[in-house]
């Protein structure tokens, strides 16, 4: 859960104004998204989000949270990728 700490906002504490910077201008938009749930990655694809235009940090519903979760946890899927998995020396 903790990855995904940047990601709690809701439309309650959204303005005009990026809630995270304070500078960007958010629009609604249509995101591809990273999901992860423990170790676990699920890419969901047509995710509504809330995005700020300067910064680019996102917003959710609850409720698209909720179906992010879901999604990652039982599915359906459509499709698996093989990604690479690296480490920066120490
Ligand atoms: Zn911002």
């Amino acid at each position: 859960m903790t990855a995904r700490a940047r990601h709690t906002g809701t439309a309650r504490e959204l303005s005009e104004t990026c809630y995270f910077c304070a500078r960007g201008v958010l629009e609604e938009r249509r995101v591809t998204v990273d999901f992860r749930w423990g170790e676990k990655l699920t890419i969901i694809h047509n995710v509504p989000a809330t995005v700020c235009n300067e910064c680019g940090e996102r917003y959710y519903d609850a409720s698209v949270v909720e179906q992010m979760e879901a999604l990652a946890v039982s599915g359906p899927t459509q499709a698996e990728v093989r990604v690479p998995v690296a480490t920066l020396p120490a």
